[in-house]
């Protein structure tokens, strides 16, 4: 399901646009317009052991069949835009090692879209997507410049600046994840590469599951304590919701150590929008541990920024959802195809 305005093709402002996300399980092909509203999508199976040219072959017929539905030909759409998960080399179009997806290795997956879909291919990575899709049509809609954070199983994001995104020489551009917050030499290990420190091994959904069982298992009074080995970051904030003062501290600390990536992020390209996306929110805007959660997050900023940067920078959480990959891809090629009239 999608929580976008969908609308009729009599409606939409033409050209059109493909956005297609690439995930481990799944990979969301939506049909957009020219401002960033969805004519239809349809998900399909990932089927990794297949290989990346069976799955663009399938991304086509989803492309040809999206048109079908909406009365549409391939002259409408000017352009497709591809999300996919790194390691990639973004100018020449290539997958590199992506973890996920261990069959795809060393894929120059552009080239063979393109020659599938008969149209030209932009390319970003898939958090890169995901920050100009929030960019494009969701938090982001009335600013210039903007850094998401993507809180899932690791911390992806996206740094956009006077509407450009950062891809950087490396396609290493906004991987906010990597970014170091603690110097110690005990500090925690990264699950990719290993270097210490990384935000990722202190808030994402994996690092706070770590973090979690060493406090309960070093004596910690919670609820959750009589099932260490199951917990997640979903129960932590269901145990918040029901009172667990515990639960509701770990959430506020884990904030914390955003706020330190997130100061950094704001020193070094000062955007004035911070948005915190991912299914990792502690519940979101709509609930009482998700708002503690964006209060510490805000605080902790506040404490180690300037008053005049802290007055000009919104904290916010993302509102597209997990729409915001093939919205964002979407927004990626209109983004180029602009360019290039
Ligand atoms: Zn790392």
């Amino acid at each position: 399901m999608t929580n976008q305005k969908m609308i009729q093709p009599p409606e939409a402002k033409k050209p059109m646009f493909f956005g297609i996300d690439v995930g481990g399980t799944g990979i969301k092909i939506g049909l957009t317009d020219d401002q960033g509203d969805t004519l239809d999508f349809i998900a399909i199976e990932t089927l990794e052991p297949q290989g990346p040219a069976d799955a663009m072959q399938r991304v086509n017929l989803a492309c040809v069949q999206l048109l079908d539905r909406c009365s549409l030909n391939k002259s409408d759409v000017a352009r497709a835009g591809l999300g996919t998960p790194g390691s990639q080399d973004i100018r020449k179009g290539m997958l590199l090692e992506p973890p996920n997806h261990p069959h795809w290795h060393h894929f120059p997956i552009v080239q063979c879209l393109e020659d599938a879909l008969g149209i030209p291919v932009s390319y970003a990575n898939d958090a890169n997507a995901a920050a100009f899709g929030e960019f494009w049509v969701g938090t982001g809609k009335i600013h210039d410049s903007m850094v998401l954070l993507t809180l899932g199983t690791g911390v992806g994001g996206g740094v956009i600046i006077d509407n450009q995104l950062i891809v950087g020489q490396n396609s290493f551009g906004g991987e906010c994840g990597h970014m170091i917050i603690d110097p110690s030499p005990n500090a925690r290990l990264c699950a990719w590469g290993g270097g210490r420190g990384h935000l990722e091994a202190y808030a994402s959904a994996s690092g706070v599951t770590m973090r979690a069982r060493e406090e309960l298992q070093a004596g910690a009074q919670s609820i959750l304590a009589a099932d260490i080995e199951k917990i997640t970051a979903k129960k932590i904030f269901e145990a918040s919701e029901q009172g667990d003062a515990w639960s509701l501290g770990f959430i506020e600390r884990t904030g914390q150590y955003l706020a330190i990536g997130i100061t950094s992020m704001v020193h070094m390209v000062d955007p004035g929008l911070v948005v915190l996306g991912g299914a990792m929110n502690f519940g979101g805007p709509t609930t009482k541990t998700g708002q503690r959660f964006l209060e510490a997050v805000r605080k902790g900023f506040r404490e180690r920024t300037f008053k005049n940067v802290n007055d000009g920078t919104t904290i916010e959480f993302a509102s597209l959802g997990a729409d915001a990959g093939y919205i964002g891809a979407a927004g990626i090629a209109r983004s180029d195809y602009h360019k290039s009239l």
